[in-house]
């Protein structure tokens, strides 16, 4: 039996050390016992020993292991799951006998650790979102702005380096149950645990709080409905910078609008350029919570001068793992009724009313699931970025989840399909089919038959550009 110890709860360095020196001993994960603080042994942090003896004394030998790993590793440590030392040694074993296990999505161990690692990262971001200071004022006269935190998770000391480089002109003091850290300026002292009143009550620095909050803000980040969650309006007058919410939400659009307007109309205007901005800013939207599992966004692609949108539903597994829209099977039905239709598939502009992949995850396959009201709406700033900046004559909703983007509400397909519907930008919405719908039809004739009137729809869509 081995014990290694390590000095605290989010000790990663010492974790990495120990595994290192348990691996070069061929020790296996069900003979190791995890510890935390002195408790059985005297031994310093991240030191493994076996039988009462250290196994390795100097410098831990180095491991190769796969680079998503050490993230995730660094993450899922910080986790309050009492086992996680241990289930992190198993993974770092197996993953050394089978390195592209860090890509197997259907691992039950790994998805816990990942799972681990998401609520840790959460916990980050609402101690940096959530934490509010109070002005008080230390013996030398000099302001200090205290802040009461209770976590989660391990991440105080994870996000010391987010507060100094935030707030490194100002005295602060972060208050929690287990530690406390305390910034002069120039370096962070850690003290111990505390409790709520030891916090100053009354306002917070309204006018810090709202300049850090305008700093912070990212428009392609904004989740008004997880802020509801997470932090309910009757909170809100607490929290000085929610007043400037509807204002920074007003003027990230503004600028977004007015990017769009400049590269459509000033001289020069460069619609490419903008494009590229949408789709970067794209890549890192966190509006919904389906960008945690899915691998990548996947944004709209197509000439930006089309005349014509389609618009699916959500980018498939295929699409997920290209990171382009329309490559998997329903594409590739799609490609051929466009090709029936006698429409250049080359010129019309693609996308979907949702781009990250919703799916649920079944063994090893990933299966898709529907995008509730709340991703359809989240995403929609998206697609009307991009049709605002290609400005087509028609936009083909293909399915009922691309229809309520487009129109802004649930409609049924048979009631508004084969039919132009006019847009508030003047220009027509299609709606027919999803591909998709074409390759579940069982039986063959009928399945012929739909997949000809999907082309009618196609055609008398692309009639309205000829
Ligand atoms: S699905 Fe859309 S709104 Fe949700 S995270 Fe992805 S890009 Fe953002």
């Amino acid at each position: 039996m081995a014990i290694a110890t390590l000095q605290s709860e989010d000790d990663f360095a010492g974790w990495r050390d120990a595994a290192r020196r348990l691996v070069a001993a061929r020790v296996p994960p069900h003979d190791v016992v995890w510890q935390v603080g002195d408790g059985a042994t005297d031994l310093f942090g991240g030191e493994a020993i076996v039988g009462g003896e250290a196994i390795v004394g100097g410098e831990a030998p180095p491991l190769r292991v796969p680079r998503p790993f050490i993230d995730l590793a660094g993450a899922a440590l910080l986790h309050t799951e009492p086992a996680r030392f241990g289930m992190l040694y198993t993974m770092l074993t197996r993953l050394i006998e089978q390195p592209r296990l860090i890509g197997d999505r259907a691992d039950p161990q790994l998805r816990r650790l990942e799972a681990m690692a998401r609520q840790v990262r959460r916990d980050i971001h609402k101690m940096r979102a959530f934490l509010r200071f109070r002005e008080t004022v230390d013996d030398d006269g000099v302001p200090r702005f205290v802040a009461w935190f209770t976590p989660e998770h391990h991440i105080v000391r994870a996000n010391a380096a987010f507060f100094v480089d935030r707030f490194a002109a100002m005295r602060w003091s972060i208050l929690t149950p287990a530690l406390s850290l305390h910034w002069d300026g120039a370096i962070v002292r850690e003290g111990p645990g505390a409790v709520r009143g030891d916090a100053p009550g009354g306002d917070p620095a309204e006018e810090v709080w709202k300049t850090y909050y305008a700093s912070i803000f990212n428009p392609a980040r904004l989740k008004v409905g997880a802020m509801l969650k997470e932090m309910p309006r009757k909170y809100w007058h607490a929290m000085p910078e929610t007043a400037l919410v509807g204002e920074l939400i007003a003027g990230a659009r503004a600028r977004e609008t007015g990017m769009i307007a400049k590269a459509r109309t000033a001289p020069g205007g460069n619609v490419d350029a903008a494009w590229a901005a949408l789709r970067g800013e794209a890549a890192h939207c966190t509006r919904c919570d389906l960008y945690r599992d899915a691998t990548q966004t996947v944004f709209g692609e197509g000439p930006l001068d089309a005349q014509m949108v389609f618009v699916g539903e959500q980018p498939g597994d295929q699409e997920d793992l290209a990171g382009r829209p329309f490559v998997g099977p329903a594409g590739q039905m799609f490609d051929r009724a466009m090709a029936a239709a006698k429409i250049d598939r080359a010129g019309v502009y693609v996308t979907n009313a949702v781009k990250h992949f919703k799916f649920e995850q079944r063994g090893k396959r990933r299966i898709h699931a529907k995008p509730n009201a709340g991703e359809i709406d989240a995403c929609r700033w998206w697609i009307e970025q991009e049709r605002a900046l290609i400005r087509p004559r028609i936009t083909v909703a293909l399915g009922a989840t691309a229809a309520r983007s487009l129109l802004g509400k649930a409609v049924t397909i048979s009631a508004v399909r084969g039919r132009p519907i006019a847009l508030a930008d003047e220009s027509e919405a299609w709606v027919t089919v999803h591909p998709s719908y074409l390759l579940r039809i069982p039986d063959r004739d009928e399945a012929q038959a739909e997949f000809d009137r999907f082309v009618e729809d196609l055609k008398a869509a692309a009639a309205r550009v000829a």
